[in-house]
């Protein structure tokens, strides 16, 4: 159930009552519930005890920026975000019902992200820094992509992981030896804005079968490293590439370069979850 604490906060900043809740089975990180206002307005609530109660509002700050490019890719619109005097932090979005992908809804989201891609700035970076996960991302300004994938991407993460212990000084050198190959590796391309975290999970298709994502971990990147993680886990189908690159061509061989773009999310899940990914990453890192 959600905490009582949480339920009167919310009725306050709201200035309604709740008048039914229920529990959804949420994300990785937060908890999730539906809740029912008195003005009969449905409402997507997650909430977290324990992460920095910041991250909502950056996660909403992201959903703006995502919603700034003018797609018509459906962001859910932000009704209140903050924080109860018991360090609970939440989030309350418009509710939207998950429904099924009709004729065309793959075709229409890879145009769409397409269009989100191209909107595009100078530096590759963000003006303020956000979480991937639980995780901070930093999103410090650079000129070039490479300088900003090795320090803002790849040795955070790696640095997070060898101090736990997750990884040794063996794999840090291989990803030194790595970063001397990238420059014949990256293609040049401008700084994308970009979901930052486009898997399977971070999107659904409505009730009328639109594309709403949600969750983002939002900066201006290199566009591949978002088409290479919605292939780490799948679940994005052909209809959904081939209308992509229609609208935004791939320079050539970027199934040959994709795992490297990859090793950013198996950092961060080596980081959080531990495990198998670690050994996903090192089998990349050996080939490059
Ligand atoms: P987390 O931050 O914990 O990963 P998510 O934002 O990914 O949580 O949301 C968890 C789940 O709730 C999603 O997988 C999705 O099924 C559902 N969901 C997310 N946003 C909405 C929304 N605005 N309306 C309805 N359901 C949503």
């Amino acid at each position: 159930m959600i905490p009582d604490s949480l339920l009167s906060e919310l009725e306050n900043k709201l200035d309604q009552t709740i008048e039914s809740q229920r529990r959804l089975s949420g994300g990785s990180i937060n908890q999730a519930a539906k809740i029912t206002l008195s003005n009969g307005q449905p409402c997507f609530l997650k909430w977290n005890t324990s992460a920095d109660p910041n991250m909502f509002s950056v996660e909403e700050k992201g959903l703006e920026l995502l919603r700034s490019a003018n797609t018509t890719i459906h962001i859910p619109t932000v009704y209140a975000t903050g924080e109860t005097s018991g360090s609970i932090g939440y989030m309350v979005q418009e509710f939207i019902e998950e429904g099924q992908a009709k004729n065309g809804s793959a075709q229409h989201f890879g145009q769409q992200l397409a269009k989100l891609h191209k909107k595009q700035q100078e530096q590759f970076g963000l003006d303020h820094n956000n979480y991937i996960g639980r995780l901070p991302q930093s999103n410090k300004k650079h000129d070039d992509w490479i300088t900003f994938f090795i320090e803002e991407r790849m040795d955070p993460q790696l640095k997070m992981a060898t101090d736990s212990g997750k990884l040794g000084s063996k794999t840090v050198s291989q990803f030194q030896s790595m970063y001397k190959r990238l420059p014949t590796i990256f293609p040049k391309e401008p700084a994308s804005l970009l979901h930052g975290d486009l898997w399977s999970g971070n999107f659904f298709y409505d009730q009328e079968g639109q594309t709403t994502i949600y969750d983002p971990a939002v900066y201006y990147g290199h566009r591949e490293i978002e088409l290479a993680f919605t292939q780490l886990f799948g679940g994005f189908s052909s209809a959904f590439y081939n209308a992509y690159k229609e609208a935004y061509p791939l320079q050539p061989n970027f199934n040959q370069r994709k795992d490297i773009y990859n090793l950013y999310p198996l950092l961060v899940h080596t980081n959080l979850f531990g495990g198998s990914y670690a050994q996903q990453l090192k089998r990349i890192v050996q080939r490059f």
